[in-house]
């Protein structure tokens, strides 16, 4: 495992009052028609940003927004982000076009009360992701103390999240991120038993150094989603159309064998939600192990696997999930991931929801208020857990004690 938040300080650690503070913040929410549809990682930033406001900060937010080409992308533009920012605060939040011009500077000499700034998409330089110091130099002319609190962009070298912090001294992390490894470390550090790691989603692949991290630790794994499939081909149950990923039989058998050997639980689906086509609806069939028909493929777990998996989640203490049982997105195969999810939102015991599509499934299924976290780093949270270091955490810890700042 890493080393956690060792050495590394927190926006706590840090006299505001007056000092011009750099937000870099996950801000990097799903827009369609230039309209918010999910403001979570909005409000996932506000504990943060209300701090360094009430403590008198001059706040300048900042954030990547999708992936645009160029900054001519002007629907990547930040400019809903600092509309809903502004409205939520009760603030004016205004947006700076040139992130690295002057303009940044001339608004710190005198912000008017109840005003702070949020750059323009970092992605529209190039330098951005480049990890350019140049920029990192740019931003540092102006700021006192930079704090990241962008888990979601933690495990990316870019010029926000590495170059710029490697050239600040006064520097740290803000709330969200603390609170995301202090959960996910939670997993490792003596986490209560049972405990059940319930893996789903579309690629045995992605999950593999997952699977790896948590054989010694959990003791029972909960395996559904097309991942499964990969699975019960390597027992010789037939599966259809099912997807499989045919490079993958031989870990998974062995996978298995090695599971069994630790006395540990496995659970796989027992029967399916079938249909011919993913967009199908009309052919839906309830199927059992090994009657899969060849021309049907299966896109949700059935009744008695989530019988089965609901008895298991029921008596575990710590539940780690990652990636949902079924194509939960079309209600016709939701059941499986809303069960799951429900079994969860009622076990008093710790509940870690993975990102990405697993918190996409629970926020769907109505129980996202009744886990104990819900990561919003999907990438950031897989890589973390995996073992691997964040750049963006590294590069705050004091290289030698000397450097250690106040
Ligand atoms: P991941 O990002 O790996 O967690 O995968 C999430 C995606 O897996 C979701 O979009 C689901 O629709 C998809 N998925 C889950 N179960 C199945 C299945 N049985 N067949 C095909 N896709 C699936």
């Amino acid at each position: 495992m890493s080393n956690g938040l060792k050495g590394i300080k927190t926006i706590r650690d840090f006299e505001l009052a007056g000092k011009t503070v750099f937000l870099r913040l996950d801000l990097n929410v799903p827009l369609e028609n230039g309209k918010i549809t999910d403001e979570t990682r909005i409000t996932a930033s506000l504990p943060t940003i209300k701090y360094a406001l009430e403590k008198g900060a001059k706040l300048v937010i900042a954030s990547h927004l999708g992936r645009p080409k160029s900054s001519k992308d002007k629907q990547f533009s930040m400019e809903p982000v600092a509309t809903r920012l502004g409205e939520l605060l009760n603030y004016e939040v205004v947006l700076m076009d040139e992130p690295s011009s002057d303009g940044v500077k001339h608004f710190l000499y005198a912000p008017m009360k109840n005003q702070i700034i949020c750059l323009e998409n970092l992605r529209f330089d190039e330098g951005e992701v480049e990890n350019k110091t140049e920029l990192a130099q740019q931003w540092a002319s102006y700021t006192d103390i930079y704090i990241n609190d962008a888990f979601g962009a933690s495990h990316r070298a870019h010029a926000s999240i590495h170059a710029f912090p490697e050239v600040m001294q006064k520097k740290g992390i803000g709330f969200l991120i603390e609170k995301e490894i202090k959960m996910l470390d939670g997993l490792f550090d003596k986490p209560k038993k049972p405990y059940i790691a319930v893996l789903g989603g579309a690629k045995v692949s992605d999950k593999i150094p997952v699977i790896e991290k948590l054989i010694d630790i959990v003791d029972g794994f909960i395996i559904g989603g097309a991942m499964a499939y990969t699975f019960l081909k390597a027992q010789n149950i037939s599966v259809g159309k099912s997807l499989v990923e045919t490079d993958k039989l031989k870990y998974a058998k062995e996978m298995i064998e090695r599971i069994e050997a630790r006395g540990k639980t496995l659970l796989l689906p027992v029967d399916h939600v079938t249909t011919k086509s993913f967009g199908d609806t009309e052919n839906i069939k309830i199927t059992l192990n090994s009657t899969i028909d060849d021309d049907m493929m299966a896109l949700d777990i059935g009744p008695q696997s989530i019988k089965n998996f609901r008895a298991c989640l029921e008596k575990a203490s710590t539940i780690f999930w990652n990636g949902p049982m079924g194509v939960f997105e079309n209600p016709a195969f939701s059941k499986g991931t809303f069960a799951v999810a429900e079994v969860m939102a009622n076990n008093p015991g710790l509940k870690i929801v993975g990102g990405g599509d697993s918190a996409a499934a629970a926020e769907a299924s109505g129980f996202a208020n009744k886990m104990t976290h819900i990561s919003t780093g999907g990438g950031a949270s897989l890589e973390y857990l995996q073992g691997e270091k964040l750049p963006g955490l590294e590069i705050l810890r004091p290289k030698k004690q000397s450097e250690v700042v106040d």
